[in-house]
């Protein structure tokens, strides 16, 4: 079998595989949040991270998480890339035992609008060989306004699919109208973003309403601050049963051959980002303290005055 033969399967067994232009990129609220605020802390620089999720199927990459690379000049390329950096966040992300996983990465246009240069395309191109399905995300922090964010995730087109001129994968849609991606300058293609609100993110959100000093003085309805505090004493139950599985596994930790900061340095980093049942019960406590307190505080003014 010579050469031209070999080349003729491996293009025929190309052409086989349509290049898909269809996938969703799903960002939730709290990963959008963190990427704009560091994008617009950083600008007029230019700034990039890493996003973080899960790729769910053919169809849809979710982005649940984000975080920052330290910056080293004043525009993104490949030298300004802190590759150690990266390299021991994603260890530590590994040791946190949450099962997000690097899926794409981001960075700013200040005032530019969401494209990619020759830079990005370069930076993207090392990393699309690494992992095939990772996206780059662009963020324009001047231009985006409230209610309104400028962003566009893009993939590179591979060359060979692209010197084949192979059709894309056809697909159809349940939900009434599909849109169609856009490929840029044959180089890159646009992929659809959609944006989801998780329990997490909304609960996250809610936290941060403004309280005013007159809601301490709404009177709950009885069955209301029944429920409520029914709720808190089974939170309380749950986290008392978290803490006996933490301390047993703080005691198995300790059981073994390793030194004192060793243990301290894996626990310390084992629980990231889960909750810390000694801190939630403190705060529950007195959270129901002083709730009980203040409503039938409030009670007895009603009384008192109506
Ligand atoms: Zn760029």
């Amino acid at each position: 079998m010579d050469l031209r033969q070999i080349q003729d399967i491996l293009t025929k067994k190309a052409s086989k595989i349509p290049p898909d232009y269809s996938e969703t990129i799903q960002i939730t609220s709290l990963a959008l949040l963190k990427m704009l605020k560091h994008c617009h802390d950083g600008s007029p620089n230019q700034v990039m991270g890493i996003m973080l999720g899960t790729v769910v199927d053919d169809y849809t990459i979710c982005v649940d998480d984000a975080f920052a690379l330290p910056q080293v000049g004043w525009a993104i390329n490949i030298d300004s890339i802190d590759v150690e950096f990266l390299k021991k966040m994603l260890k530590l992300q590994k040791q946190t035992q949450n099962k997000l996983k690097p899926v794409g990465w981001y960075h700013s246009h200040p005032g530019k609008g969401p494209f990619l240069d020759t830079d990005d395309a370069f930076i993207q191109k090392e990393f699309q060989q690494e992992e095939q399905r990772f996206a780059a995300v662009v963020i324009d922090p001047i231009q985006s306004c409230y209610g309104h964010v400028i962003i566009g995730a893009f993939r590179l087109v591979s060359q060979e699919t692209f010197d084949l001129g192979v059709e894309p994968r056809l697909t159809t849609s349940n939900i009434g109208h599909l849109e169609r991606p856009l490929v840029y300058s044959k180089t890159y293609y646009k992929m659809l973003i959609k944006y989801s609100l998780k329990e997490k993110d909304r609960k996250l959100l809610m936290s941060m309403k403004p309280y005013k000093w007159f809601d301490g003085l709404i009177v709950k309805r009885g069955s209301d601050a029944e429920s409520e505090n029914e709720g808190r004493i089974q939170n309380a139950c749950e986290l008392l049963d978290l803490f006996n599985q933490r301390l047993k596994e703080e005691h198995k930790l300790l059981t073994e051959k390793k030194s004192p900061q060793q243990i301290q340095a894996e626990l310390a980093v084992k629980y990231v980002g889960k909750i810390d049942p000694r801190r939630n019960m403190d705060k529950n406590a007195s959270i129901a303290i002083e709730d009980t307190l203040s409503q039938s505080l409030a009670a007895m003014i009603f009384n008192v005055t109506f």
